[in-house]
């Protein structure tokens, strides 16, 4: 890869978390990680090698050993980072390691702990105070999103149903990149609302995953900050810069496929490998900067980190390990990724006016409702002072524009005090005038109180207007304004002077790498001797060259010789998965032969399509896409008033007389029965009619209820003689009422 003036490289620091307490408990092995902090080296022993065998050593840009607190590698690491976000680079920092190293307590920590808040907590502390700091003439807008990877489905942790939303899908804008489209992005005006939604989305990730540690060892969860700064340029106008933060919690980089998995987990731990393996092979193709090809297409998280990873970003990676003995395997695959990941070029720049700068837009409607608001208030004045000719003056709205906010609104609740007051005044004059003939007094008084009507209206209208601007207004943070009530001369002296400390603790380590290599150079130089004792001398020390040449040969050796084991062994580890993969395809195969019809499946296969966006087979649906939606939503024209469509013929068959093919809706006769209550029938059983009912004829009770339900042994007979009772009418509104 080419280095070209504005490429760096990517940061790498190593932090190795204490040794806790079973570790401890489970012998005296002790750690097997040591870290030299001046200059940045961790060395690593091998508990199953023999002693003579040499230890490997691995230089980074920064090592943080067990006593390490979390603002060192804050002050130290990251603040410069995420100094060069707010002046509008793109930024990335990633936490990489095996679960239980340490990931989540370095991004995240304690959050009520000052000493243990870990970088996002400071992070947000740091850009508010940034901001509040910063000069009046520049505005931000700082927005939020949080997402997670599982299972190689991008998903919106600040969705309120964020359980049974789809996944999301990348998409790739030239200008800015890969990003998520239809992410949940929330516009943040101080550190309580950006950690509101921080534990908004941790609760979401919590909810679902029986054990939340087991989860979050399983998906990779990224954090989004996008940090907008407006700031007038030498030229008078306006200039945006645009920050994206990532901060990005990995999913353990331990090997999942260990024996024994099956189905649901075997897909998951393939998943999850399939991610971080593609991250490996695109650090490894970066690294070495031969191969034109970088697989950054092969999963969600690389496409995701595409900027980070050799592109236009500042990336920090966080490598975490633990001490303990047995995990050597595992830390010293981390070490060899991360010391991979220091050779990675990018190449960051400044993100100045971009197109989709959303800050942009929030300057554009705060000013075009500033412009309804003044043109309102101008109106009012303009009243106010009775001025006859109502034409528009650009020059007087800028008069009004300039004055100050509460002036203006001020004199706008004025004018419209003194406009009721003058209507009740005139009202009353009305009132008492006895010249007016009545009709004319209330037309008069009328006329007033539409006036009146009208002026609330407005006044309604313009509150209505002032919140909706006092609300867009409030999103965006102008600097110089206190934000932060914590923040004093103080406390800014004091983290000027940590910038300071860490700045030249970061420049010695360097120099002390520096001299180290260049010890191993100048030994050549002083060559040039005149006696034998110098000869002697010379020659010695070139035997100690010679022996230390030797010494990182066979390191070499040891290297390669691991380099290979481990090789076989995820060979031997992606074989096991194949097979079982394989196996479960056999079985799939086995089934839709048994027991799918051919046609049935050839008529599935005929549906399938490859989407090598998403890289994966997808039903083409059944309904043309482009008439989807609107035949869908419309009810077909047949079935309007009606519960379902219905026939032409049905529906002359309906209004022509109660047939009961076509009265589908309801066979029942629910109409109001109006015939008076029949008192006669009563007396029936004495006369002994034999057409009557047998039932009312043994009723005992003279309830009305009853008397009345004989009226419904009679609807028989007025069935016959009105059939036309039965109208659609009938049917409409008995409707309701029957589908209930
Ligand atoms: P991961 O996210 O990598 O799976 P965690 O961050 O959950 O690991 O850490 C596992 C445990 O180790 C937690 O209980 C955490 O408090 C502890 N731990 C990790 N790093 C440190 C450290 N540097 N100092 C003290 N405790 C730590
Ligand atoms: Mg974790």
């Amino acid at each position: 890869m080419s280095k070209n003036k504005s490429s760096e490289s990517v940061k790498v620091v190593v932090r190795c978390r204490p040794l806790s307490r079973k570790e401890e408990s489970n012998g005296p092995a002790g750690g097997i990680v040591q870290m030299d902090l001046r200059l940045g080296q961790v060395i690593l022993r091998n508990p199953r090698a023999p002693p003579s065998e040499p230890q490997k050593t691995f230089t980074f840009d920064a090592v943080y050993d067990a006593n390490s607190k979390q603002r060192e590698l804050y002050d130290e690491s990251v603040r410069p980072l995420i100094d060069s976000v707010l002046g509008g680079f793109n930024g990335t920092i990633f936490a990489y390691g095996q679960t239980g190293t340490g990931k989540t307590y370095t991004m995240q920590g304690a959050w009520l702990d000052p000493e243990r808040r870990g970088v996002i907590p400071n992070a947000f502390d740091h850009i508010f105070t940034h901001i509040s700091r910063s000069q009046s003439d520049k505005q931000y807008l700082v927005r939020a999103s949080y997402l997670e990877i599982y299972r190689e489905e991008v998903r919106d942790l600040l969705d309120p149903n964020h359980g049974n939303a789809r996944a999301l899908e990348l998409r790739e804008n030239p200008d800015t990149g890969v990003y998520v489209q239809d992410l949940t992005s929330c516009v943040c005006k101080s550190i309580k609302e950006i950690e509101e939604v921080m534990n908004v989305g941790n609760q979401a990730r919590a909810v679902g995953a029986t054990d939340m540690n087991e989860h979050s060892s399983r998906s990779h969860a990224l954090f989004l900050i996008t940090v907008e700064c407006s700031q007038p340029g030498p030229d008078g106008r306006k200039h945006i810069r645009v920050g994206r933060l990532n901060l990005v919690d990995l999913a353990g980089s331990e090997r999942q496929a260990k024996t024994g998995v099956q189905g649901e987990r075997l897909k998951e731990a393939a998943k999850i490998n399939l991610s971080l393996s593609a991250l490996g092979n695109v650090i490894s193709a970066l690294a070495d900067g031969r191969s034109g090809h970088v697989p950054y297409r092969d999963s969600k998280l690389t496409r995701l980190l595409q900027d980070s990873l050799g592109g236009n970003a500042k990336t920090v990676m966080v490598a975490t390990l633990g001490p303990a003995p047995q995990h050597y395997d595992e830390t010293l695959t981390t070490l060899r990724y991360a010391n991979r990941a220091k050779n990675i070029q990018n190449q960051p720049r400044v993100n100045e006016d971009p197109k989709d700068a959303l800050l942009r837009e929030f300057q554009r409607e705060i000013a075009r409702l500033r412009a309804q608001l003044n043109h309102r208030k101008w109106r009012s004045k303009q009243k106010s002072e009775q001025v006859e000719d109502e034409s528009w003056d650009g020059d007087q709205e800028k008069e009004i524009e300039d004055e100050e906010d509460e002036e203006v609104e001020k004199e706008g609740e004025d004018y419209m005090k003194l406009e009721e007051q003058r209507l009740e005044r005139e009202k009353e004059a009305i009132r008492g005038d006895q010249d007016l003939i009545p009709d004319e007094k209330q037309k008069l008084l009328g006329e007033k109180e539409r006036m009146m009507v009208d002026l609330r209206k407005e006044q309604e209208a313009t509150e209505q207007l002032t919140a909706k601007y006092k609300a867009m207004e409030s999103k965006l943070l102008v600097g110089g304004k206190n934000i932060i009530d914590h923040t004093n001369e103080q406390q800014k002296m004091l983290e000027i002077k940590r910038q300071e400390i860490a700045e030249q603790t970061r420049k010695e380590r360097e120099i002390q790498q520096q001299v180290l290599i260049q010890d191993e150079e100048t030994l050549e130089l002083r060559e040039t001797f005149t006696s034998l004792q110098q000869e002697v001398e010379a020659k010695t020390k070139k035997l100690k060259k010679y022996l230390k040449l030797y010494a990182k040969l066979q390191a070499i050796k040891v290297e390669i010789k691991d380099v290979n084991d481990e090789h076989v062994r995820s060979r031997q580890e992606l074989e096991q998965t194949q097979n079982e993969l394989t196996r479960e395809l056999k079985f799939k195969y086995l089934i839709i032969e048994n027991f799918i019809p051919p046609e049935e499946k050839n008529k599935i296969m005929n549906r399938l399509v490859f989407d090598p966006e998403e890289d994966q087979w997808k039903f083409q649906s059944l309904v043309p896409a482009e008439s989807k939606s609107s035949q869908m939503k419309k009810r077909p024209a047949s079935a309007v008033g009606y519960k379902r469509p219905i026939s032409q013929y049905a529906r002359v068959a309906i209004a022509m007389g109660g047939h009961s093919r076509y009265r589908a809706e309801n066979i029942m006769f629910l109409e109001l029965d109006m015939t008076p209550p029949n008192t006669a029938s009563v007396d029936c059983s004495k006369d002994g009619e034999p057409n009557q009912s047998p039932s009312v004829d043994s009723s005992p009770t003279k309830e009305k209820g009853v008397r009345k339900s004989q009226s419904w042994c009679h609807t028989p007979k007025s069935m016959t003689s009105s059939p036309s009772n039965v109208s659609l009418a009938a049917c409409h509104t008995a409707t309701p009422a029957a589908a209930q």
